[in-house]
């Protein structure tokens, strides 16, 4: 899977040109999904990443929040690159909001409980009467796809009362809970942001199941990647899910986005949604920080320790980075430059999870916004693409068969996979300290091999019994392939 953006994308509303022309090629290279921004209007119109989401149903084809075009470009450049993406066989996967809507067009008044906004448990003030952008009639639409106001009725809570706009509190709307199969941060994290959607309201429910419906009739939809899970009823998925694929009349993969480096919150959210929802390996992102960070200090025996990956691999997206984690973001957690290429061989080269690649990692950025203390950093991002291209062609001519371990030295671990036929196989090893070999048998008796990556010069033959001696330089990664 290939995350086609990143936070910093510039809002030219070029992005869907561009992958209609960088699809075929990323293809060909064995990219078989492309995972979409949200692809609707979002608050701040052509400028908005898409997170703040205000219309669903407006894919850059009516005038709000400024402009017709998303920050991507308008819904017929969207679907061009949609059907750019069929004709090379890449599934499509849409990005999708449901938690919150931002920005509101006419303002309610309404009576609302302040809760503390660290404990939500916590009431701290007398029910009062709170005035918010509750309202969205979306104008510009006039009620095409759906005819359907949002009122405050649709929403649990909000974190804005333009009376008070001093007094800092979650406001939970009379007559609303918050939902209960949440993540426990925060005593409760159903809320999030903006208007929080009430999943639980019948009308919220019929409503985006017919935004399913109808965005599967007018862009068409191979896999969705949900955002922010953890601040949903965690049941509300495979039901969603159920209704699209039944209209769908086929399989609609799933990812969810539940930002936590608890294993445990992923495995209730895993049991909850029964298995009808992947999520991304946020743990394993963590651990890819640390060691970027620690090393040489980190035992990278330990990689996998407490990852989705290790222990429910088939539910297990894997990833280096994302939109929320590079610099200068709200889930700010770097993996250094150096080790994301370890990091990548990790994900693609070895049998379990389903990786997925990061649109700034491949293509390199450089771009500039204020951080957490207010002042403006520039930041550039390498471009990895030359080893990633080199993995990724590892992936598909080499990368089957048995997988055998050798994580037995604390700076260098290595594995071998080979189809025992002789033809397919690979060697990889790796360090987080300085250079060295590893021993390591591949079922190849006698053959020879080369390091995909270049680092390496030497050809290296193996055995009578396919062991051989495998080289790698100081914090890097060698892939040893046949000859
Ligand atoms: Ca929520």
């Amino acid at each position: 899977m290939f995350q086609f953006f990143h936070w910093y994308i510039k809002p030219d509303g070029m992005l869907w040109e561009e992958l209609k022309v960088e699809i075929a090629s990323l293809a060909e290279l064995g990219v078989t999904a492309v995972w979409l921004p949200p692809t609707y209007k979002g608050n701040q119109g052509s400028s908005d990443v898409g997170y703040a989401v205000y219309d669903m149903f407006d894919l850059g084809e009516f005038d709000q929040k400024g402009s017709v075009r998303t920050k991507y470009g308008t819904k017929e450049q969207l679907l061009a690159a949609v059907s750019r993406c069929r004709e090379v066989g890449v599934q499509v996967y849409a990005d999708v909001v449901f938690n919150h809507r931002i920005g509101g067009d006419e303002e309610e008044t309404f009576q609302a409980t302040p809760v503390n906004d660290d404990n939500r448990h916590e009431v701290i003030g007398e029910k009062r009467e709170v005035r918010s952008f509750t309202r969205f009639t979306f104008p510009g639409r006039g009620g095409k796809y759906s005819p359907m106001v949002w009122t405050k009725d649709h929403f649990t809570a909000v974190d804005y009362d333009i009376n008070d706009p001093e007094y800092k509190a979650v406001f939970l709307i009379e007559g609303k809970s918050f939902d209960s199969a949440v993540d426990i941060e925060k005593g409760c994290f159903d809320y999030l942001m903006g208007c929080d959607v009430d999943v639980k309201h019948p009308e919220v429910q019929e409503e985006l199941k017919r935004w399913g419906t109808w965005y599967l009739k007018e862009v068409g939809l191979d896999g969705v990647r949900f955002d922010a899970v953890k601040h949903i009823e965690a049941g509300f998925f495979p039901q969603w899910l159920q209704h699209v694929r039944s209209e769908a009349g086929r399989d609609v993969f799933a990812v969810g986005e539940y930002w936590s480096y608890h294993l445990d919150a992923l495995k209730y959210f895993l049991n909850i949604t029964g298995g009808a929802v992947t999520l991304f390996d946020a743990p394993l992102h963590a651990t890819f920080s640390r060691i970027s960070k620690t090393s040489p200090d980190f035992d990278m025996r330990q990689v996998f320790d407490g990852s989705l990956v290790s222990q429910v691999p088939e539910l297990a997206v894997t990833i280096v980075s994302n939109h929320d984690t590079q610099p200068l973001q709200a889930l700010e957690s770097v993996v250094e430059a150096w080790f994301k290429p370890l990091a990548y061989a990790l994900i693609l080269l070895r049998r379990d999870g389903y990786p997925c690649l990061f649109y700034a990692d491949y293509y390199g950025t450089k771009y500039t916004d204020k951080g957490r203390d207010g002042n403006e950093y520039t930041i550039e991002m390498a471009s990895h693409r030359w080893l990633i291209d080199k993995f990724l062609a590892a992936r598909q001519e080499f990368a089957y068969g048995d997988q055998y371990d050798y994580f037995d030295n604390p700076n260098m671990i290595g594995w071998t996979r080979s189809t025992g036929d002789g033809r397919q196989g690979l060697a990889v090893v790796m360090s987080n300290a300085g250079r060295g070999s590893k021993r390591m048998q591949l079922q190849m008796p006698n053959a020879t091999f080369r390091d995909l990556t270049e680092h390496q010069d030497e050809i290296v033959t193996a055995d009578n019994e396919g062991w051989a001696e495998f080289r790698c330089c100081e914090r890097s990664v060698s892939v040893w392939v046949p000859v």
